[in-house]
């Protein structure tokens, strides 16, 4: 049984479908990126995944258990956690409040500390800036306070959206170095992304999406062999990869 388990997901704003039909999995200890243009449908995916969208179908399971109809906060809790598209911080709460924002589905003392130490210990940095506000950190930083924050709901299945915006290279590898960590730790990862060549550098397998539907799916080799893929689904760039 695979960890996430999504089969046949429509998602629909009234008339528009944005994505249709969709069926993928994430396994356990995996990052699986979803690839594919601006408006492909990543974001409507990701957000009908987790619960945003309403009007969504399909059957969408996390270690077997349908989560297809129940709201965020119980898919949160089931362990299927987002980090959402623009990082979401706080400005006004410091790095540790934001930390507990995301504990909301825990309760109690020692849960909370053990969901702080979760995030303090992949990421040193936001343990340093605890006592900072979320206004005051750099983008970096915000992206892996994002990142913390889902740690801190003790997720087993992660879904990213779009991490790699408004970074230098230099922090998209730093960040995507920490969720390659957190999958090694058994966390499922879904990574929707522009950015294929960092992507590619993380992931264990790929969904390339185009138009609401996907079009291909493979190893990240596979993937990144394939230049016809790359040209014709991931921009002529993406054939530099490796370069
Ligand atoms: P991006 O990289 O820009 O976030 P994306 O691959 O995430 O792109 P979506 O944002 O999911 O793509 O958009 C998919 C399609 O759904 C687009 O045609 C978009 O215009 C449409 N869409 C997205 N959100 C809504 C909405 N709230 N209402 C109506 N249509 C929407």
């Amino acid at each position: 049984m695979s960890l996430l388990e999504v089969t046949g997901v429509t998602v629909r704003y009234g008339g528009i479908v944005a994505v249709r039909h969709v069926s993928l999995t994430v396994e356990r200890g995996e990052v699986v990126a979803l690839l594919g243009a601006n408006g492909a449908g990543k974001s409507s995916l990701l957000n009908g995944l987790v619960g945003l969208v309403r009007g969504t179908e399909g059957s969408v399971r996390l270690d077997g258990t349908e989560l297809g109809r129940r709201p965020v906060f119980r898919r949160a809790r089931a362990g299927l956690v987002q980090v959402p598209e623009g990082r979401a911080i706080v400005g006004s709460l410091t790095v540790e409040e934001n930390l507990l924002l995301g504990a909301y589905t825990r309760t109690g003392r020692a849960e909370r500390d053990a969901a702080l130490r979760a995030a303090y210990e992949l990421f040193p940095v936001l343990h340093e800036r605890r006592s900072v506000g979320g206004a005051m950190l750099s983008g970096g930083e915000q992206q892996m306070l994002a990142v913390g924050r889902a740690l801190a709901g003790a997720p087993r299945c992660v879904v990213m959206d779009e991490p790699s915006v408004g970074l230098s290279p230099l922090m998209v590898e730093t960040v995507f170095t920490k969720v390659r960590a957190m999958a090694d730790t058994g966390v499922g990862v879904l990574l929707a992304e522009q950015n294929v060549p960092a992507s590619l550098a993380i992931a264990d397998r790929v969904y390339v999406l185009q138009r609401g539907e996907v079009v291909r799916s493979g190893t990240a080799a596979e993937i990144e062999a394939d230049d016809a893929v790359m040209e014709a689904f991931l921009g002529a760039g993406a054939v530099e990869v490796g370069a």
